[in-house]
């Protein structure tokens, strides 16, 4: 047997997950409730480290999905939108529509249920490449100073905006990104409900914007864009300043830095193969425009791991055939044009022209569906067959 087992990692398995961020918490979870045997594997030495996101959640997300509780912050239903002049848009919407996740708990939740379905989990472990060996893959990890092959039937690439399961799979890469950063604070005075404040300011996020989310225990001020046209820490300090207006930090307490790449191209065309598929940043599961990727990436993991379950209970290759990207791509056209209109708009005045327009009352009626429409993300449906428990003995 061509498998070298090490720190009581298992020979043997159905899957292993590349990635345990949100993703492949998710799909790790509902392949083991399914019956298969999975290991996830995640380079970090602990599952909280490193947390990148600012981790706001839509409302869909929090109705649809079981999330663990205790991991979300207080109800967000407010939110300012602030042209390059300072003019200030005011959205209110009677409903809760979002809430910024304790993502360190979150995480940490959603390990502990991925443990108890089953999932065997190897932290500190970074994946290195995998081999076709026509009945299995030979999975090549590294943990510290030991090389650890592990034979898997399938592979999934849960491994972020620059996935390396992806190159290996010979599956799409992400291409077009924006780079965000962003400081996390506690105990800052609350000045008014909890709210979102975005800043549309070319020269300060080109092509994106800049925020404040403060829910009443956190607050979260970052700023994103084009990579090519900012630098993002001197941008956040020069925001820091500008948000002096809406927020005071004096006495605040720093909690943490976070940052990293969101690829905003749209979901890839090819995130699927007999040998393995792609989920979440991977798959390039973001809202081009919100650039909002916590729910797609539940949404998609929902799908994939439908999708990996039955491929590996039947052995039916058809049924990757659902797991499509460019069956998606189509319904991203609308906020992929969106996307390519704000990375249009390089000049203050003309972003100033656009706000004006949002402050007349079809603007307005525009904005509010932009932040409070049901449509973050398109539901990759259609829905297979719900995952049916496998027979264990099947599964091997
Ligand atoms: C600054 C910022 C703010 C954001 N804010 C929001 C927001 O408020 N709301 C929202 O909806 N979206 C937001 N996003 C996007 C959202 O965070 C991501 O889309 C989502 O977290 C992606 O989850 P994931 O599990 O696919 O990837 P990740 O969370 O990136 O997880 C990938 C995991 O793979 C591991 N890994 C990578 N390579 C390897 C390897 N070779 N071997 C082993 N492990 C590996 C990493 O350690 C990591 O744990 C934000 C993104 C950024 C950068």
């Amino acid at each position: 047997m061509p498998v070298a087992a090490a720190l009581g990692t298992p020979n043997n398995v159905d899957v292993v997950v590349i990635g345990a961020g949100l993703a492949g918490l998710c799909t790790a979870r509902s392949l083991a409730d399914a019956r298969l045997s999975v290991l996830l594997v995640d380079r970090k030495p602990s599952i909280t480290y490193g947390i990148h996101t600012s981790g706001i959640f839509v409302r869909r997300t929090f109705d649809e999905f079981d999330l663990p509780g205790g991991c979300l912050g207080s109800p967000i239903r407010h939110v300012n939108l602030y042209s390059p002049a300072g003019t200030k848009i005011e959205l209110q919407s009677p409903r809760p529509e979002f809430r910024i996740g304790r993502m360190e708990r979150l995480y940490a939740e959603m390990l502990k249920r991925c443990r108890r379905a089953g999932v065997r989990v190897l932290l500190e472990t970074t994946f290195e490449s995998s081999v076709d060996r026509s009945q299995h893959l030979l999975v090549s990890l590294r943990q510290r100073a030991h090389s650890i092959r592990v034979a898997s039937r399938f592979l999934i690439g849960a491994d972020g905006a620059q996935s390396q399961v992806a190159e290996d799979l010979n599956l799409s890469l992400n291409r077009k990104w924006i780079v965000g950063v962003e400081h996390v604070y506690r105990n800052v005075p609350p000045g008014g409900p909890p709210s979102l404040h975005c800043f549309l300011d070319p020269l300060l996020a080109p092509g994106y914007l800049c925020w404040i989310a403060h829910d009443r225990d956190e607050v979260h001020l970052g700023v994103a864009g084009n990579p090519a046209r900012f630098r993002p820490l001197q941008a956040l300090q020069r925001f820091r300043k500008r948000a002096a207006n809406v927020v005071n930090l004096d006495a605040a307490e720093f909690i943490e830095n976070r940052g990293g790449r969101i690829p905003v191209g749209g979901v890839l065309p090819r995130i699927a193969s007999r040998r393995g598929l792609l989920v979440g940043d991977a798959a390039g599961a973001v809202s081009p425009l919100t650039a909002g990727g916590l729910d797609p990436c539940l949404r998609l993991s929902r799908l994939a791991s439908s999708v990996a379950a039955q491929f590996l209970t039947t052995g039916d290759e058809s049924v990757l055939n659902v797991y499509n990207g460019k069956r998606f791509r189509r319904r991203f056209l609308g906020r992929r044009l969106l996307r390519s209109l704000l990375e249009a708009c390089r000049h203050p005045w003309i972003m100033e022209a656009g706000c004006q327009l949002l402050r007349t009352s079809p603007g307005r009626a525009v904005a509010a569906r932009l932040f409070f429409g049901d449509f973050s993300f398109p539901d990759p449906a259609p829905r297979l067959q719900p995952i049916a428990p496998i027979d264990a003995s099947s599964s091997r």
